[in-house]
């Protein structure tokens, strides 16, 4: 069961057992918001942004807007559609890779999915794009993180450029020059993780930061963490500005509530989602596709 299909199941139930009735009236409208706002929390959607969706599918729907009548169903789903897409950000967040070489720096929490995110990223750029991308592997305190992203780099043909034992602020700027000189138009840097965040960590990414000044910060959250996401984001917001958020291991059980309000709750965009382990499981976000899997 992918990312929302839990939801999509509990929300089709709640809004069939009411819809399927000829008409729509005032009780029913409160008895379908109801369940659907028992789907959201069920399918864990943060409980702020539940009570806030269901606030303004109300205010839709009872403040006139619904005729009551059968058609009314269609619009109570229409309006639910419209309210979901508000939450999930309505438009795809595309990267800002108009600088030459753009620079993509990733972070996030060890085991999140970033290593693979960043090789995953890179062989999207290079097929979507037609990029030439550069791997940059600047976790020296994990054994084998590097060795793991210099494997990624081999089976998706994309170079990897690493100092092992070297301070990973030398080995970024090294990098820089390297794919200026090799006309590689963007950077991918692969930085160091830890099971918590800690201040050396952000220290380090912030150093980093400083030091490359990349177009597009990217944290790497794994899906199946569940709520726990929204203050990994904020957090390493709050150090380190970043521009958008990277969703993996949907294809798993999560129930993708907490993805749901991302975006609603850290007013970030999830950029990309991560659906499996091979190179080709990496897509950008779309709320539309999301708000229409919702609703089947
Ligand atoms: P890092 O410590 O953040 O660099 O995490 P890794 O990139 O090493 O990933 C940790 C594990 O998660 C690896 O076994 C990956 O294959 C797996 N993984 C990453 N992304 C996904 C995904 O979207 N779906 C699934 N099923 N597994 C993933």
């Amino acid at each position: 069961m992918g990312f929302g299909d839990f939801l999509a199941k509990r929300m089709k139930r709640s809004m069939e057992k009411n819809i399927a009735k000829s008409t729509l009236n005032q009780e029913n409208i409160q008895e379908t918001l109801r369940e659907i706002r028992l789907a959201l929390l069920e399918a864990d959607v943060n409980i702020d942004v539940a009570k806030e969706l269901i606030s303004k599918i109300k205010e839709k729907a009872i403040g006139g807007y619904i005729e009551e009548g059968a058609s009314s169903q269609q619009q109570l789903l229409k309006i639910v559609h419209s309210e979901l897409m508000d939450i999930l950000g309505k438009e795809v967040a595309p990267l800002n890779l108009s600088k030459k070489p753009t620079i993509i720096m990733m972070v996030g929490l060890q085991g999140s999915g970033k290593t693979t995110s960043a090789s995953k990223l890179a062989y999207y750029l290079s097929k979507k794009q037609a990029k030439k991308p550069l791997l940059v592997g600047l976790d020296i305190y994990r054994p084998g993180a590097i060795d793991q992203l210099v494997e990624l780099g081999k089976k998706i043909n994309i170079p990897v450029f690493e100092k092992q034992k070297q301070n990973p602020l030398k080995t970024a700027k090294q990098a820089i020059e390297f794919a200026e000189k090799n006309n590689h138009d963007l950077i991918i840097l692969d930085t160091a993780g830890r099971l918590q965040i800690d201040k050396e960590l952000m220290n380090e990414l912030n150093d980093l930061r400083k030091t490359t000044s990349p177009q597009e910060i990217l944290l790497v959250v794994d899906g199946m963490v569940g709520q726990e996401i929204i203050n990994v984001t904020n957090e390493f917001n709050n150090q380190l500005k970043l521009t958008g958020v990277i969703v993996t291991k949907l294809d798993g059980d999560a129930r993708g509530g907490a993805t749901l309000s991302i975006r609603h709750m850290t007013k970030l965009p999830i950029k990309f989602i991560g659906e499996g382990e091979g190179f080709a499981a990496l897509a950008p976000f779309y709320p539309k596709r999301m708000a229409d899997r919702i609703l089947g």
